[in-house]
């Protein structure tokens, strides 16, 4: 980021509102801590982003929308008997495989199917959600921004998705899922107090607190076994250790025990698990695309519809796949099977849009690119947009479109720096 005078200033700003009101007391455990966010300034940022973050991380999950009913549920259990009960607390279960969980401030909170499938019972599922309410209810992430803000002199929180990613070569045709976004990492006081706390609420909620007993035990097994796809979701944001699974075996001793909800939770999670291998063979195939096999990435994405046809990131993987094989007849019908499928994805919108552009289908790829920048703003969209508001002489609009291309940097960010030089605008 280069500097200027609206930097400083905005540091300046940051710095004096830290002044103003940087000392709160955290909620939960009534110590006194920094933050530069107001609880409505928290609520706000949650709202905002929430949306956003969800699109960046695949999407709601769709297939079995009963899951997210229960996932809510419990949710909305813990969270009544949390210290902050007002908050407007909402749960999502996203359509990734990577085992993640995220909080954002104000009480957006989402869980990855891939973190529920290594879960055993609802007193596990309990401790995940209970510690991600603490997350919100103490104002850690607040916190933490507060610190990411006042070193980046800024409150951005979702940019723009310019990270590549497991697509790996077929990055460039738009699902470029991601990633400038922020992502909290939380110290290991914070973790040691959302553990705690959350299996506080557990209790009050009537769950086993030895859930999440296990659960950090799944956490550092898993995490010694040092699968990268662990590193980068769970572990990254909430990294496991031996301290955690003694300090919460040791809380787990004073609390009273409760229920597992084996059936239940087992009952909740039993499409998701049967529908398991289908993501497993679609992993593959993106790997398999990685190292440009796409015959043998098309196979496995076909056995992966074959098991589940309703799974949007199966035809949009398909997509790809027939485009690159020059198969725009195809590419655009997958495509389209994919929105069919979740049609409140942003991305085989931007996919699909961009393949109608390079048709010369200008005005249907207008509209999908419109669609996929209502979902999740990306450079791609902004520049092929861009293009196509000069195609109808739009100069304004296509100034505005690439000026923010030309935020997300790289290649593209270069080629709407040039567009901007050629309309005889200066770049901000
Ligand atoms: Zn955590």
């Amino acid at each position: 980021m280069r500097h200027n005078s609206s930097t400083l200033m905005t540091a300046v700003v940051l710095a004096a509102l830290v002044m103003l009101n940087g000392c709160t007391v955290n909620p939960v455990t009534g110590e006194s801590q920094f933050t530069i966010l107001s609880p409505s300034q928290e609520v706000a940022l949650g709202e905002k982003n929430y949306q956003p973050y969800q699109q960046s991380q695949g999407g709601a999950y769709v297939v079995d929308p009963d899951l997210t009913l229960y996932v809510s549920g419990i949710g909305q259990k813990l969270a009544a008997v949390s210290d902050r009960p007002d908050l407007p607390y909402e749960f999502v279960v996203l359509n990734n495989p990577v085992p993640n969980a995220w909080a954002l401030p104000g009480g957006k909170i989402a869980l990855n199917t891939g973190l529920l499938v290594q879960l055993q019972d609802e007193s596990q599922l309990a401790a995940v959600l209970g510690h991600e309410i603490v997350h919100a209810a103490a104002r850690h992430s607040a916190n933490q921004m507060t610190r990411s803000a006042l070193l980046q002199a800024g409150v951005q929180v979702v940019g723009f998705a310019t990270r590549d990613s497991a697509y790996g070569a077929l990055a460039a045709t738009g699902a470029n899922l991601g990633a400038g976004a922020w992502q909290a990492r939380y110290g290991r006081d914070q973790e040691l107090e959302a553990d705690s706390y959350g299996m506080e609420y557990m209790a009050r909620a009537g769950y086993d607190p030895a859930g999440a007993v296990e659960l950090q035990e799944t956490f550092v097994r898993l995490s010694e076994g040092r699968r990268s796809n662990w590193l980068d979701g769970l572990f990254a944001s909430h990294p496991p250790s031996r301290a955690r699974v003694v300090a919460n075996r040791a809380k787990a001793q004073q609390l009273a025990k409760g229920v597992r909800n084996r059936t239940a939770f087992q009952r909740a999670i039993a499409r998701v698990k049967k529908d398991w291998p289908a993501y497993e063979k679609h992993q593959q195939a993106l790997q398999a695309a990685g190292k440009k096999d796409y015959h043998q990435a098309l196979a496995l994405t076909e056995q992966a519809i074959r098991l589940q046809p309703r799974e949007a990131h199966f035809w949009e993987t398909k997509g790809h796949l027939l485009k690159s094989k020059q198969d725009s007849a195809g590419a655009v019908s997958a495509y389209s099977r994919a929105i069919t499928h979740n049609p409140d994805y942003f991305s085989p919108y931007l996919s699909r849009g961009l393949l109608q552009k390079s048709l010369r289908r200008y005005q249907t790829a207008e509209q999908d690119l419109l669609r996929s920048q209502g979902y999740l703003p990306t450079q791609a969209a902004s520049y092929h947009l861009g293009e196509l508001a000069i195609r109808r002489d739009s100069r304004d609009q296509a100034i505005s479109y690439f000026n923010a291309a030309a935020q997300g940097g790289g290649e593209l960010g270069q080629a709407a720096q040039a567009q901007l030089v050629k309309l005889g605008a200066v770049a901000q």
